[in-house]
């Protein structure tokens, strides 16, 4: 396996790294980011027949586009067919944020585990096989822990997990645990778990894969891939995303320049980031027209995207700026009332996921996205990843948009008026 010799670039000073430096930031602080490969994609036709063949990475909607990954050997390569997730083209939801069409959503909560962590978790975890490592870990809000778990557990390796204890949702907690991974609840936020574990991995043999580790990056830029092929590569006006710790925000920049670079897209789509209100450093630092972003306590209930000091955020600064985008910032009610919308259309997402919806309804409100355009939105994890928030948001005796289940003596008259009652409704 010695011919995986990908370069790292520090993203700040320029300087070069071997695929295995000793942590993942530079000594001037700076992040890397993996230097390209001279490849090409194969044409449009090309990409879309490796979907039929029986080989798993044609398979994979990471792996398909394989030739703007990093080349690794094939026997280090773990895969759960990840990616080729659907594209829903919903009218109700376009109409419930204002468009005059249909709004596209690409859900990525159809992925393996359940959240687009798994399009970056294949790339790192078989990273870490290619460099003989014997252990991964992670700090986690609870999806890239949910991936990890399942990737390590599938490639012979140990995983541990930082977690904020007590802020991780229960369906991601649960994966965790099932798929072996050690779980270390750490009595702190998703950031004191971030800086603890890069500070502890370190010194020890063990493989730090979350997304400041730039191969993560590079698995997560098939997202926008597959969505423009999805769309026949002709480009949105805007892609509209949830940001957390950003590293998604960077993926979509980078995949978007690159597929103009090759000529797969005529013109960039704009980055629109949403942040949940209490949780938004990276907005805050736009709003006020600062340079440097800001670090805070951070307090919402998505989860996912509940964090005060993104590692990525000048990665996806250039992102937004490269787009000519924005970035913006809703309340919990806010995701709380899109997430009804989304779940009701029957599509459903976790609450982080429906941030974006919120976010596109508020800049379209607000004029900043005109009625007239053409938008895909990013849901990011399955409706399942959170079932607390939504049975408590579904509960007997809350307000309008609740859907709360009904008691009905066992009794078939008394049902039968019920559903009657229901059907006059
Ligand atoms: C990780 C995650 C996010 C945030 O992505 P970043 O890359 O950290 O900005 C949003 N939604 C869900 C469901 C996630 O799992
Ligand atoms: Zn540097």
């Amino acid at each position: 396996m010695s011919r995986f010799a990908p370069e790292l670039a520090c993203t700040a000073c320029g300087g070069r790294q071997g695929a295995d430096p000793p942590g993942f930031r530079c000594a001037c602080g700076g992040l890397y980011e993996v230097v390209p490969r001279d490849a090409k994609l194969p044409p449009p036709a090309a990409l879309a027949a490796r979907r039929a063949s029986p080989d798993p990475l044609d398979r994979s909607g990471v792996w398909r586009f394989r030739e703007v990954l990093p080349d690794l050997p094939r026997p280090a390569i773990v895969t759960r067919g990840e990616g080729g997730t659907g594209l829903y083209r919903s009218e109700v939801l376009g109409r419930w944020c204002g468009l005059a069409g249909v709004l596209d959503l690409k859900h990525e909560g159809e992925n393996p585990t359940g959240s687009f962590k798994d399009r970056g978790m294949t790339v790192a975890v078989s990273v870490a096989r290619a460099l003989g490592r014997r252990a991964v870990a992670c700090a986690s809000t609870g999806n890239t822990s949910a991936s990890m778990a399942s990737y390590a557990a599938l490639g012979g390796l140990k995983a541990f997990v930082f977690l904020p204890a007590g802020k991780a949702a229960g369906g991601k907690l649960a994966q965790t645990l099932a798929y072996g991974a050690r779980t270390l609840e750490i009595e702190g936020s998703f950031d004191d778990a971030m800086a603890r574990v890069e500070e502890v991995c370190r010194d020890r043999a063990v493989y730090l894969v979350n997304s400041i580790n730039p191969f993560r990056i590079e698995g997560q830029k098939t997202i926008v891939l597959e969505l423009l092929e999805d769309l026949g590569w002709d480009p949105p006006d805007w892609i509209v995303l949830p940001g957390g710790n950003l590293g998604n925000t960077a993926a979509f920049g980078r995949a978007l320049e690159e597929a103009l670079a090759l000529g797969l897209i005529p013109r960039l789509p704009r980055l629109a980031v949403v942040q949940a209100q209490g949780a938004s450093p990276f907005h805050r630092m736009f709003a006020s027209g600062a340079r440097e972003l800001v670090p805070l306590a951070p307090e919402t209930l998505a989860t996912a995207i509940r964090i005060g000091n993104p590692v990525s955020w000048r990665k996806a600064r250039r992102a937004v700026e490269a787009t000519g985008g924005l970035v913006e910032a809703v309340s919990d009610a806010e995701i709380l009332a899109a997430k009804a919308a989304v779940d009701a259309a029957g599509i459903g997402a976790e609450p982080a996921s429906c941030a974006a919806v919120a976010g596109l309804r508020k800049l379209v409100a607000a004029g900043k996205v005109a009625p007239g355009a053409r938008v895909a939105a990013v849901l990011t994890g399955h409706l399942l990843k959170d079932p607390e928030t939504t049975t408590a948001y579904h509960a007997p005796g809350r307000g309008a948009g609740a859907n709360p289940p009904r008691r009905v003596a066992n009794d078939p008259e008394a049902i039968g008026r019920t559903l009657d009652e229901e059907l006059a409704g």
